[in-house]
């Protein structure tokens, strides 16, 4: 949902200004209906016309990517690295990753010009469930599992509690498997929170977005999100 004006705005009919304007004016219809309250909240299938000529809301659009290591997530980059973005040059509209998974990291990211669900989903309060797997240095232990769930202090703030399991311990090559499943998104988080345990990061995989994962999606791959699926996020 968005405000009438600003999808006026985005849709090129006028400035923001000019289009609070045409609503005073009773020249705007949603839905077959003059609208002249303020700040009225529209969907993207609500019809909107200005004087009787319907105007076209801007189509979003929303990927899902298995990123491979060695692409950032910003939208660009001034060291001139690939960034996710780049998968989707064929597209003619501008997309965005929502939020970030590091350079070296893999796994499942989404894309879209929907900057409203963005916020929504990036907004702490949401606490949307992000799922990793992490190949740590060193034979981890039942205490390190029940210090990630407790919560662990990494840059002077406590972790909120989370959910940790071990999934494979190596004494050959030294390493184990951990699955991590946290609600926060605070800069590096998983690599630091199992370095504050004692355990450093080798690889590290988002396995999981809210419900979404990679399946069918070799590295590089990405496709469109089903209706349903955009629902379930909203
Ligand atoms: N935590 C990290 O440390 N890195 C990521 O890319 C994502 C979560």
């Amino acid at each position: 949902m968005e405000r009438l004006q600003k999808v006026m705005a985005h849709a090129g009919v006028a400035s923001r200004r000019a289009s609070e304007k045409l609503i005073e004016e009773g020249r705007v219809k949603v839905n077959g209906t003059v609208v002249k309250e303020m700040g009225l909240n529209v969907r993207s299938s609500d019809v909107i016309s200005v004087d009787n000529v319907p105007i076209t809301q801007e189509q979003k659009y929303y990927f899902l990517l298995n990123k491979p290591r060695g692409v950032i997530s910003s939208s660009d980059d001034p060291k001139g690295r690939k960034t996710v973005v780049d998968f989707f040059s064929g597209i003619d509209h501008r997309v965005y990753p929502v939020g970030r998974l590091d350079y070296d990291t893999t796994g499942v990211i989404l894309v879209t010009n929907d900057g409203e669900l963005t916020n929504q989903l990036t907004h702490p309060s949401y606490g949307v469930e992000k799922t990793y797997i992490a190949k740590v240095e060193g034979l981890i232990n039942k205490k390190a599992i029940s210090q990630l769930e407790k919560g662990v202090v990494i840059d002077g703030y406590k972790t909120q509690p989370a959910k940790a399991r071990i999934i494979d311990i190596n004494p050959k090559t030294k390493t184990s498997l951990v699955e991590l499943v946290i609600h926060e998104g605070k800069n590096h988080q998983v690599k630091k929170m199992l370095k504050a345990v004692g355990y450093p990061v080798e690889k590290l995989n988002r396995d999981k977005y809210a419900f979404l994962t990679a399946e069918g999606l070799l590295s590089g791959e990405w496709r469109e999100l089903k209706h349903y699926e955009v629902n379930k996020l909203k």
